[in-house]
């Protein structure tokens, strides 16, 4: 058919699957066309996920600390906060990230094209912008990169002071009293800037337990630091009705820490989850398939059943995180350039920037546990790292998990300061088949909180007798 635009490759979303795929596609020298309906770059994880989060954590994580020196001799008194200000530094953190990708993409010569663009036949793409004006792209390969948007609960009232994350990101202001519904990644790091700005947190969790996904015992350290921090988090209950009153909003429970009467919140964050964009974008007209939940699947090549067809990132579903969706970016890329490329990670990271930070990489216990893998894992206490003392955060610990016989890292997990950052040495040894003596005879700088991972990889070769 007619086309305004023809090109080898349109990536259809601009996040950080739709922007790498892009670039990577560009780079292996594919006439390449980006499509984005809002006027940035970065899609949820550099507009209203990933990056303004961890400004607001990293504002809270100082605040805390500067509190907790208290205890250290060090007082700072009650901090004093202008949300004008604080607000400001986080869209200027936006603003220096998605610049720059708008940068590297010119640099690049990827064409973005602004606006809403939804699949009109397996070659065509139509662009609708926001001044209803259309343009029609004609493809040679696609990838799709659409990305997924927070799930709504039905019975929550349409009010200002109900939020998802994008709206609690806002900083609309310090509520003195707000309720978190769902005890996931994205709620618990809302948790903890909000508790650090002053607000007094109740958490709502349906499930037994927070995080899922976590092993337990991380979590157990977790909700112990925590437990002064929050209200009331209430596990094994949900909300059943919520009411907009002048005053408030009130919300009810049900389960086993439901409260009797509705409660009275100025701020509800609404964090259950988020659903994915497959059923938005027209992807029956190109053929390809989507899920009942909007997931578009995909081989490990990241091909749709359409063979010229990929997706990638939180649209083909778990775990929704940015460098999933990076990796994937690239395969597509690089398989739609037809060289043999494939999605084989033995890990996937996943990390809560919650205080303490959760972290844990490759297979976690619980997993090992449900396919019956044989392991043995070692734990080091942070009580016994001098570095961890130091710093007055010594409740967290370092595990690193090893395949039974041949004392490979399978996985490993650290709860505790930093632990995301602290995280990738276990990714790097599960990646590259590491065993306990790798580890445990890598001379890690003392002290610093990186040792732990040393620490227990020595921990575990001293208990165990059939190592020299
Ligand atoms: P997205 O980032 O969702 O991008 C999709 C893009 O496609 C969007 O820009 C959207 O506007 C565009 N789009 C969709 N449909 C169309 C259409 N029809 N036409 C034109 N454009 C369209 N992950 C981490 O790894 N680390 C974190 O710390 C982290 N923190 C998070 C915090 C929050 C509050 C949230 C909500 C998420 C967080 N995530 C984090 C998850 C991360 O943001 C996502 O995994 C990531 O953004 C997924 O990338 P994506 O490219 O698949 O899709």
């Amino acid at each position: 058919g007619k086309a305004d635009i023809e090109c080898e490759m349109v990536v259809l979303g601009a996040g950080p699957g739709g922007y790498s795929a892009a670039f990577r596609s560009a780079d292996l020298g594919m006439k390449t066309v980006l499509i984005e309906r809002y006027e940035t770059l970065g899609g949820v994880c550099l507009n209203v996920g990933c990056i303004p989060s961890k400004a607001l954590l990293h504002a809270a994580s100082i605040t805390n600390e500067a509190a907790a020196l208290a205890s250290h001799g060090i007082s700072f008194g009650k901090p004093e906060i202008d949300l004008d200000k604080l607000r400001a530094f986080k869209s200027g953190v936006v603003g220096k990230m998605t610049n720059g990708l708008a940068g590297m993409a010119k640099a690049r010569k990827v064409q973005v094209v602004t606006g809403v663009g939804s699949f009109v036949g397996a070659n065509h793409i139509e662009v609708v912008a926001k001044d209803g004006s259309k343009q029609v792209i004609k493809f040679e390969k696609a990838i799709i990169a659409a990305g997924s948007q927070a799930v709504k609960l039905p019975f929550m009232p349409e009010d200002p002071r109900v939020v998802d994350s994008t709206g609690a990101l806002e900083l609309p202001s310090i509520p003195e009293k707000m309720l978190v519904i769902g005890g996931g990644i994205i709620g618990l790091e809302m948790a903890t800037v909000y508790s650090a700005l002053g607000s007094k947190i109740d958490v709502v969790e349906m499930l037994d337990g927070l995080m899922l996904g976590a092993d337990r015992d991380l979590v157990k350290v977790w909700e112990k630091y925590n437990a002064k921090r929050f209200a009331n988090l209430m596990l094994k209950t949900k909300t059943t009705q919520a009411e907009a009153r002048p005053d408030g909003i009130y919300v009810s429970f049900e389960g086993e820490k439901a409260p009797a009467e509705a409660q009275r919140y100025d701020l509800v964050l609404v964090a259950v989850g988020r659903s994915a964009n497959g059923k938005r974008i027209g992807a029956e007209k190109a053929g390809v398939t989507v899920t009942d939940r909007g997931f578009i699947e995909v081989d490990k090549q990241m091909r749709t059943n359409v063979p010229h067809i990929f997706a990638i990132g939180d649209l083909v579903g778990q775990p929704m995180l940015a460098h999933k969706a990076v990796h994937e970016a690239h395969v597509a890329a690089e398989a739609a350039h037809g060289e043999k490329a494939y999605f084989d990670a033995l890990q996937i990271p996943s990390v809560a920037f919650t205080d303490p930070e959760v972290a844990w990489a490759g297979k976690t216990e619980d997993q090992l546990k449900d396919e019956g893998v044989a392991y043995e894992k070692a734990v080091f206490p942070w009580a016994a790292s001098g570095r961890a003392v130091a710093n007055g955060r010594d409740e967290g610990f370092t595990k690193l998990i090893f395949d039974k016989e041949t004392h490979r890292v399978l996985g490993g997990a650290i709860v505790g300061l930093n632990a995301g950052d602290l995280i990738s040495e276990i990714c790097l040894a599960v990646e590259m088949g590491a065993d306990a003596t790798d580890i445990g005879k890598t001379i890690h700088p003392h002290p610093t909180l990186g040792e732990s991972i040393g620490m227990a990889a020595e921990l575990f070769e001293g208990v165990c007798t059939d190592l020299p």
